[in-house]
This record gives structure tokens, sequence and C-alpha cells, in this order.
């Protein structure tokens, strides 16, 4: 990947996305192609094809999706497949048609069975169940995985997978019902801590265990496997390090500052109990994360405020 080729990012509003461009621009990468969801709706293979034939990326990372927490991807099933297969299928394809040559496509560790060993090593995707309220989501992200390897056994595409752990940080969702943990208890807490509220609600039981990865180390990952990986197999990009919702929202109230309690709603779901990604294959090509979940939250924190004060004014 050369700094002056032209690089697509699909998906450059959302969180994944947006670090990609971010952390594209800092190493100079000088032709970076990007669309809003308005100019161009990655749903329509009509349009994606025009917009391909048109401008013939170079290369493309594929960050575009619809995505959500627990309760959004239990909640809005068709959407979550429907989208997610069409922008996948519409950009995959239109990449092969348009002799694309390199392309990354970003996946989800909600492909791995429901209770699959752990850590979750990447051969263990289709070894069993999936969990059941992300499932459309899961299957969307599988076929994405399996659009890559078939391009390249039948057209010799070469089409890369990667499958990040649970992400959080810049531009986050911090809708209260559909965003994923993390940026919900950074909400939840700096509300509490504003209305001087007694407790805070976490949902589930607190026992579920998740791993998290800043976007911005993500992002790194990506283009590093961008440059140095062509292989069929996709690879894991996390930690390989997790913890309870329970110590994550005692982290969280600490970065916040609030002081009050932490409440468990066990009516709401649990989902898998446990997602720690085996990042053995990522580590030994050469990569590793370097912002702690602590230095992360206060991060991600700093973000949330600042859109607070957008927002206020
Ligand atoms: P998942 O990793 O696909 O299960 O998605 P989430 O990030 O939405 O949820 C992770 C875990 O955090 C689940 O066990 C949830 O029940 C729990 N959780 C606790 N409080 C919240 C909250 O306010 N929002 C969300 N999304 N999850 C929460």
């Amino acid at each position: 990947m050369q700094k002056d080729d032209k690089i697509y990012i699909a998906g450059h509003r959302g969180m994944v996305g947006g670090a990609l461009k971010r952390c594209l621009e800092k190493l100079e990468y000088t032709n970076l192609l990007t669309r809003t969801s308005k100019e161009l709706d990655l749903r329509s293979q009509a349009a994606v094809m025009e917009f391909f034939e048109q401008e013939k990326p170079a290369y493309v990372f594929l960050a575009a999706a619809k995505v959500g927490g627990i309760m959004a991807n239990n909640t809005y099933r068709a959407e979550f497949l429907y989208d997610n297969l069409m922008i996948e299928t519409n950009i995959i394809h239109a990449a092969y048609i348009n002799g694309v040559k390199k392309l990354m496509f970003l996946g989800s560790s909600c492909i791995y069975p429901k209770l699959a060993p752990q850590p979750l090593k990447e051969e263990y995707l289709l070894s069993g169940f999936l969990e059941a309220t992300n499932e459309p989501y899961a299957i969307a992200k599988i076929t994405g995985i399996k659009l890559c390897e078939a391009y390249r056994d039948q057209y010799g595409c070469n089409f890369i997978s990667a499958m990040p752990t649970n992400l959080y940080g810049i531009g986050d969702n911090y809708h209260p019902q559909n965003s994923h943990v993390l940026p919900a208890l950074i909400r939840k807490f700096h509300e509490a801590k504003e209305n001087d509220e007694a407790f805070v609600t976490v949902w589930g039981s607190g026992t579920p265990m998740r791993e998290f990865l800043y976007a911005d180390d993500l992002a790194e990952a990506c283009i590093f496997l961008m440059k140095n990986y062509s292989e069929k197999q996709f690879v894991n990009i996390g930690t390989g390090e997790d913890l309870t919702i329970k110590d994550l929202a005692e982290m969280v109230r600490s970065t916040v500052g609030f002081e009050g309690e932490i409440v468990f709603d066990a009516s709401k779901p649990d989902g898998t109990p446990r997602k720690l990604m085996d990042v053995s294959k990522l580590n030994t090509l050469g990569w590793k994360y370097h912002t702690t979940l602590k230095e992360g939250i206060k991060l991600a924190y700093e973000d949330f405020l600042s859109k607070q004060s957008v927002e206020n004014m």
C-alpha cells in the first residue's frame, strides 16, 4: 500500500472507519476515498457498482455495518441481517469486478459459537450454535468472511478478514438502549453523577466476561494487516485480556467519579458468558495493543464529555 494509492474507507463516519481515517491520515496516506451514507447507500447494488466503476479504488477497508449492543441486535433482527448482508455482498462483489488490489473485511467476535472454548481461536468458527441475541448479525458477518474466502478461492482476489473484539473509543454510540456496554456505562454513570442519583442499574448478572479494544488500536492493527498479511484465514484482533461486567462497571464508576451504588437488573439478557479472543496469531505476526483499558476509558469519557458540551450549546 503506497502513500498515494486510492484507499476507500467504507463506513468512515462510524467509530472504526473514523479511527482508520485518522490513523491513515497520520501516516500520510494522501488519497483517501470516503462517502457518507446519504451520498452512497451501500445497500444498493447499482449505486455501489457505479461508485466502484467511477472511482476504481486500489484498496478497500470494509468497516461499514449496522452495529449495536445486545438490545439493538435482538430488536432489529431483520435490519441487522439484511443491511449487513447487502453492504458486504455489494462491496465485495464490486471490488472483484473492478480489480481492487486488496480488501479487508471487518467482522466481530460474535461470529464464534456461544459456548466455544476460551480463548477463541480462529479455527472455532462454525463449530457450534451461535448466541441467540445476535445471531442475525453473526450470520451476516460469517457470510462476509466466506465471501472473501470464496472470491479468493475462485478468482484469486486478495481479500482478507479481521475479527475485532468488543470495541470502544472516539465517536462511539452512547444511546441508552442501543449502544454497547462500555459507552452505555459511561453515559449512565455520568448522568447519575450529574443528577446526584443513589445508584446506577447495570444489565444482567454482572458475571459475563468481555474483552475491550480501543478503536484507534484496532485501526493500527488493520493497517498493519493490510500491509503484512495476505492469507485466507481471518485474524482475531484484541488484547487477549478480559474482565467481568461488574469489574468493568467499577472501572467506569471510578473514572467518572460517581459515588453511588451499582445495582444489577437480572431481567436484562447476559448474552454470551465469555468472549475472549486468542490473539496469538496476531501477536506472532508482530502486532500488540498498547492502550490499556484504564487509559482508554479515560479517553472515551473525555470524548463523551466533548460531545455533551457541543450538544448543550
Ligand atoms: P455483547 O458483547 O454482544 O453481549 O454486547 P453488549 O456490549 O451490549 O453487552 C455486553 C454485556 O454487558 C451483556 O452481558 C450485557 O447484559 C451487559 N450490560 C450491562 N449493562 C449494559 C448496558 O447498559 N448496555 C449494554 N448494551 N449492555 C450492558
